[in-house]
């Protein structure tokens, strides 16, 4: 594997390549993003990966400092899954060599709601840093995580509004053996908040099972699990049934119809931010 630093050694080592897969992280990689490489691996050649801690979507008491920078280690797994052949990590001067003063804006409606209602200018910070990403790396295919099911929505509509020549392509979450969607902020918590942590996910699967038994009311389904969780020691920023195509809240018909439907959810415990969804059909 090839570790570019520059933006010219990265031009250097693509020029000519017609069938670039990309995945762009933040770093501190565990088996979720070697899982996005192995995908990326399926749908092109050469795989190009990339580690950025981009500043731009961190809010201002947010965790950009102290976010989990691990380069070396990061290095040896993809060394070791054989899955990469360039990675990218660039510093902030690479990217940011002046003010970012041309950004993207994703519109209220998507990019507003949950994930944007309580982290604002997150998305316009991931939207920037992608479409960066992309004008550097130029690929034909880019793998992204549903475990950050807003965030690849986003994506894929920001190529899409953009007509970028890249095909977005989603990679299903990866989790623990007790259900805890695998993420790097993970290694915040304590030995007791891991051992709480995977309450988050079966909330979602109590949603899930209540809904495909029949259960019709979206509102009362959102604040029962929220409900669950608080009285175990968190605190819930959202827990949201939405529609998976828009992300919007189901109406009476979708509920009917079987509509497919995501619930999706932020929570505190202690200091961390964890989040997570599910993928379900009313019954
Ligand atoms: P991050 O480094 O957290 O910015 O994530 C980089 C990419 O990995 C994003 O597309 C994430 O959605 C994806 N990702 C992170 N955790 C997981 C996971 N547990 N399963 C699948 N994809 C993940």
């Amino acid at each position: 594997m090839k570790v570019v630093h520059t933006i010219e050694e990265l031009r250097d080592q693509l020029r000519g390549q017609l069938r670039v897969s990309f995945v762009p992280t933040m770093g501190n990689l565990h088996e979720g993003h070697l899982a996005l490489m192995k995908t990326a691996r399926h749908h092109g050649d050469p795989v190009v990966a990339s580690i950025f801690v981009n500043r731009l979507q961190f809010g201002p008491n947010e965790d950009f400092d102290r976010y989990p920078r691990t380069l070396a280690s990061d290095i040896e797994k993809l060394e070791r899954d054989r899955n990469v052949y360039v990675l990218f990590a660039p510093d902030e001067k690479e990217l940011y060599p002046e003010p970012q003063q041309f950004r993207v804006q994703p519109a209220d409606d998507l990019g507003g709601m949950l994930e944007g209602e309580f982290r604002p200018g997150f998305f316009e910070g991931v939207s920037t840093i992608v479409l960066k990403l992309f004008s550097c790396v130029q690929p034909q295919v880019a793998v992204f995580g549903k475990k950050d099911y807003q965030q690849l929505m986003v994506v894929r509509k920001m190529c899409r509004q953009f007509q970028l020549p890249t095909q977005i392509v989603p990679q299903e979450t990866v989790r623990a053996e007790d259900g805890l969607a695998l993420s790097s902020r993970n290694g915040y918590l304590s030995a007791d908040e891991r051992a709480e942590a995977p309450a988050l996910y079966r909330v979602l699967n109590d949603v899930k099972t209540r809904l495909a038994q029949g259960a019709r009311d979206p509102l009362a389904l959102e604040q029962e699990a929220a409900a669950v969780l608080q009285q175990r020691g968190w605190q819930v920023d959202y827990i949201a049934l939405r529609r998976q195509h828009d992300l919007n809240a189901p109406t009476a018909h979708d509920m009917q119809a079987g509509t497919p439907l995501v619930t999706l959810a932020a929570a505190k415990l202690g200091r961390t931010r964890l989040i997570d969804n599910l993928e379900m059909l009313p019954g």
